[in-house]
């Protein structure tokens, strides 16, 4: 545990400095990579409006699936997986995704397609608001 929280925020981190070298916000405070330097650089990223500049850089849209490829990471940690099987329609036509466990993503049975637990679910309310 301690060494994927190390890890964590070391990716965090990196992301931060990426972050303020584009939006000239000057060096972060050094300090140890530990809970308070971690919570720092989730209230800096996130402050008003913030996060939006950063997200619109292009080469910054990977802190998106950073997030999301933790959050799944923690997510195994706490056993908490997602249905073995989703309503979502493939691109192909099929409704045949079903959760790889080791992907960490839906596979479609019938041409192999690779989703995110997000996308399905997108997909699915997509189709039920129609
Ligand atoms: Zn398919």
């Amino acid at each position: 545990m301690g060494e994927l929280l190390e890890k964590l925020t070391g990716g965090l981190l990196d992301f931060e400095d990426r972050a303020r070298a584009w939006l000239g916000a000057g060096e972060r405070l050094p300090g140890a990579r530990s809970a308070v330097a971690r919570s720092r650089a989730v209230g800096w990223l996130t402050e008003s409006g913030r996060l939006e500049s950063v997200l619109v850089r292009e080469d910054l849209v990977g802190l998106v699936e950073f997030a999301l490829s933790w959050r799944t990471v923690l997510e195994r940690m706490v056993g908490d997986e997602p249905p073995a099987w989703t309503p979502a329609r493939c691109s192909c036509g099929e409704r045949r995704f079903h959760w790889d466990v080791k992907a960490g993503f839906y596979v479609c049975a019938a041409c192999a397609t690779h989703v995110s637990e997000r996308e399905a679910s997108a997909r699915v309310e997509q189709e039920v608001a129609r």
